[in-house]
């Protein structure tokens, strides 16, 4: 099948605040979704898309941190540390995430949903995250540092929470007027 791209939500669509649905059939049109998430997250220069971002509430998510530097891909897949290029792009069904012991750490985030927005999140140092790939079989990753914050990044969009959820007020306060103005772009795009 010809992988298509797609259309990448934007603040102020309701389906970025729509949990996701478990999926439960990893048929070729699952696989099919995820391949056009990787080819629309490359051709948008992003590190991880959602579903909720392509407009569909589901538990999928897909990410590839092979740009981001290699001191901080500090990772562990069922147990191996297999180089990166093996294992990217990765799509995640089903995640689950769960904080490991350690720091939580602030680092500068943007969202694919929020062009031209960059803002301070705090998020946990080391996770370990529970996943089904395309096929439905179960995988476990552990992960710290800069892979961590974009799969927490992901994982929360399919939760329905956004990253601006997690800034401080007076990061808010900074953005304010960005964040109103992309809504009413929004609305004004789809009305
Ligand atoms: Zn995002």
């Amino acid at each position: 099948m010809k992988p298509m791209l797609l259309r990448v939500t934007r603040y102020g669509e309701s389906i970025l605040r729509q949990p996701g649905q478990t999926v439960t059939v990893f048929d070729d049109a699952l696989h099919e979704l995820a391949e056009n998430m990787v080819d629309t997250m490359y051709e948008e220069e992003g590190v991880g898309l959602a579903a909720q971002q392509v407009d569909q509430a589901l538990m999928l998510c897909v990410v590839d941190v092979s740009g981001l530097p290699d001191e901080d891909l500090d990772y562990q897949l069922d147990g191996l540390r297999q180089p990166i290029p093996m294992i990217m792009p990765m799509a995640l069904v089903n995640p689950v995430v769960k904080s490991l012991p350690g720091k939580t750490v602030w680092g500068e985030e943007g969202c694919l949903s929020f062009p031209g927005i960059r803002g301070d999140v705090p998020r946990d140092e080391q996770i370990e995250v529970s996943y089904q790939d395309l096929d439905g079989d179960p995988h476990t990753l552990v992960c710290g540092g800069w892979f961590a914050r974009v799969i927490q990044h992901e994982v929360d969009h399919l939760h329905g929470r956004l990253f601006i959820d997690h800034m401080d007020k007076r990061q808010l306060r900074l953005l304010d007027n960005k964040l109103k103005q992309l809504k009413r772009e929004t609305r004004d795009s789809l009305a």
